[in-house]
């Protein structure tokens, strides 16, 4: 019997060697597989990236109108309704009229400009290539050639195509989170919608589309020094809390104001 109890304690053995045999915890197999599949979901998401980038640098104009159109009813659901603003509005019209007229805009393209409800000072553009101005940057910023300078600088964002390539990025990743979470409830349009409104553009981008403002305003003006005094505005309310995500996204507020004196 002490032969039997041996060999099957023998074989209990072999059996646990081999289970074991070239293996490594399985917390570590696991933890391979899900960085093997994020490597995967990255590589993914940067081709995606790249691949929008280049199809949205090549399109026609005719073509980008028809791809805004597919986003022309996806406006911010605090858009101000009321007629308090339709003067600063108007003013706005007027002024991105006289930037048309400069023959800087893209054939037939006039900016729709809205107004939006938010306590931050901002102006955006949405992947329907309407430009929003929140409220309290109309309340706070008065001067005429301040809100030319953030007006030209949105319709820079629109003229280099910003708005369409970080809508493809959301894009892309909002098919990468529904390829990792299988869940398909954000959706791929509000992905893209969710990119613009967190201000997603690079620092280059937001150097090319200051660039542009400055352009412009000087034409206009004679200076860009409208582009000053709205960063200085926002550089003195910096310290509050809503404008954190804003400046974040953005190069630092003194590095703009000081490209703009030196030039
Ligand atoms: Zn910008």
């Amino acid at each position: 019997m002490k032969n039997d109890a041996d060999f099957r304690a023998r074989q209990l053995e072999l059996i646990e060697n081999n289970v074991n045999a070239g293996k490594e915890p399985p917390w570590r197999e696991a933890l391979k597989v899900t960085a093997g599949f994020a490597a995967i979901l990255a590589a993914l998401y940067i081709i995606i990236g790249i691949a929008v980038g280049i199809y949205v640098n090549a399109i026609s104009f005719k073509t980008q109108k028809k791809i805004e159109s597919l986003f022309a009813a996806a406006n911010p659901s605090a858009e101000f309704k009321g007629k308090e603003y339709a003067q600063a509005v108007s003013a706005l019209r007027e002024i991105s009229a006289q930037i048309a007229a400069q023959n800087r805009l893209p054939e037939n393209y006039a900016p729709d400009i809205g107004v939006v409800y938010s306590r931050a000072a901002n102006a955006f553009l949405t992947p329907g290539g309407k430009i929003y101005f929140t409220t309290a940057l109309l309340d706070n910023v008065k001067n005429k050639e301040a809100l030319a300078f953030v007006l030209a600088h949105e319709i820079g964002h629109y003229v280099n195509r910003d708005h369409l390539k970080a809508m493809g990025r959301g894009l892309a990743l909002s098919v990468v989170k529904i390829l990792f979470s299988g869940d398909s409830s954000t959706g791929v349009v509000s992905g893209g919608t969710d990119a613009i409104a967190r201000n997603s553009y690079s620092r280059g981008q937001e150097r090319e589309a200051d660039a542009y403002a400055q352009k412009v305003c000087t034409a206009l003006y004679g200076s860009a020094d409208g582009g000053i005094e709205f960063f200085e505005y926002m550089e003195a309310k910096d310290k509050l809390p809503e404008f954190i995500s804003y400046l974040s996204t953005h190069p630092s507020t003194r590095s703009r104001i000081q490209k703009l004196r030196n030039n």
